[in-house]
């Protein structure tokens, strides 16, 4: 039988406007891998605002000239330099149906000037209304959090990366399953890091997630629970909320 006469469904969802979407999840919670599955599913971009700052300084703008010179005194990037670089990205055309934020807001003032943004450029318009930001929260406890982070091993020959403490584990410990590289350690997934990285985490999120759950934009779901499920969940909250 000839497959290439097997017509392609009609995808409906790269078709939908799906809006803003914000995912937030602590490091170890999947957030990179979902956020990939949406970006897929949909066929929506994924910002992040490192790959912006990165963007700009290597096109050398103006904007990216003065993140460079803050960062090389050891800076971070203010929020309105940021917010800048983020409103020429979404001003692009492949934003026009929507797109996932990574990175991006970091800081209450950075949701209250996405909030504006959204709003004076009535972003998403439909006939009855604007779609809203949906936010999406993987959770997953402590201590789960911890025995993913702690058990990743890196291949430094192609790349991959592998989980002693899930199922995602190299088939001999320690042994890279495609070239047989020695697995590594990458210096992120040193313990003392992970506490470090998980205790900023939460410094940094807690503020917002006050700030969209006063709002009523939250969504939890489980991050712990099957990637199929977690996907499904993601993409009821995507279509299911009400415009505004
Ligand atoms: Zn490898």
């Amino acid at each position: 039988m000839d497959t290439q006469a097997i017509p392609v469904p009609f995808v409906k969802s790269k078709q939908i406007l799906v809006g803003p979407v914000i995912l937030l999840g602590a490091p170890g919670a999947g957030k990179g891998t979902q956020a990939k599955r949406i970006s897929d599913h949909y066929g929506i971009p994924q910002i992040s605002t490192g790959d912006i700052l990165r963007d700009n300084i290597s096109r050398g703008t103006q904007l990216g000239k003065e993140a460079k010179e803050l960062m090389e005194n050891g800076h971070f990037a203010p929020d309105q330099l940021v917010c800048q670089m983020v409103a020429d990205r979404l001003a692009q055309p492949d934003c026009a149906r929507g797109y996932i934020l990574d990175g991006f807001p970091r800081t209450v003032v950075q949701s209250e000037w996405l909030d504006d943004y959204l709003a004076e450029n009535h972003c998403f318009r439909t006939e009855h209304g604007c779609k809203p930001l949906v936010v999406i929260q993987l959770v997953v406890e402590y201590n789960k959090l911890l025995r993913r982070l702690t058990g990743r091993r890196t291949c430094p020959t192609c790349g991959r990366i592998f989980n002693n403490n899930t199922s995602q584990r190299s088939l001999v410990e320690g042994v890279c399953d495609v070239d047989g590289s020695a697995l590594v350690t990458r210096k992120d997934d040193r313990d003392d890091v992970i506490m470090e990285r998980l205790k900023n985490y939460e410094n940094q999120t807690l503020p917002l997630v006050k700030y969209y759950a006063q709002r009523h934009r939250l969504t939890d779901i489980d991050g712990a629970a099957e990637l199929e499920f977690i996907s499904a969940e993601a993409f009821k909250a995507i279509e299911h909320v009400d415009s505004v």
